[in-house]
């Protein structure tokens, strides 16, 4: 079972390459906050591993927030035109960051405490190293593909 995801992390903390989605998000508990996500889909995958958690109570209880307009069509994307966007995505971070493999977690942390240079990186994490990365406020994203494996 490939549990492996890719995550992205931007030399200033914040993510601005890709079409990113800002939700407004409310907790169990009534506190309201916003997060970038790289898509819906990405949030709900998030959400059901428990990875996107109240920045005031820490409960993993979040859901989108209603914002008017609330109702608006779905927009079908032809599937040829998000394949396209994926790999342009691919292709811009794969030129810009450094993919460090399952090394990621450990090397995030590491620049986040300023123990090595700060640089974008992109790499493979397990569900708990990401969670423990987000948890501790180091900026991480997941993407929406596993990076390809560089043979030369
Ligand atoms: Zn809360």
């Amino acid at each position: 079972m490939i549990w492996a995801r890719a995550y992205l992390l931007r030399r200033d903390g914040t993510y601005t390459c890709g079409n990113m989605i800002k939700f407004s998000l409310r907790c169990a508990n009534g506190h309201s906050f916003e997060s970038w996500f790289q898509s819906g889909p990405a949030f709900d995958t998030l959400c059901q591993r428990d990875l996107v958690t109240c920045p005031d109570c820490g409960t993993t209880q979040v859901e989108k927030a209603l914002m008017a307009p609330s109702i608006k069509p779905r927009q079908k994307v032809p599937p040829a035109d998000i394949q396209q966007k994926l790999a342009a995505l691919r292709a811009e971070i794969e030129a810009n960051t450094d993919y460090v493999g399952d090394r990621f977690a450990h090397e995030a942390r590491a620049m986040y405490l300023g123990e090595i240079p700060d640089r974008p990186i992109h790499g493979e994490a397990e569900p708990e190293e990401a969670k423990a990365l987000i948890d501790d406020g180091i900026p991480v994203l997941p993407l929406p593909f596993l990076p390809s494996r560089k043979t030369n």
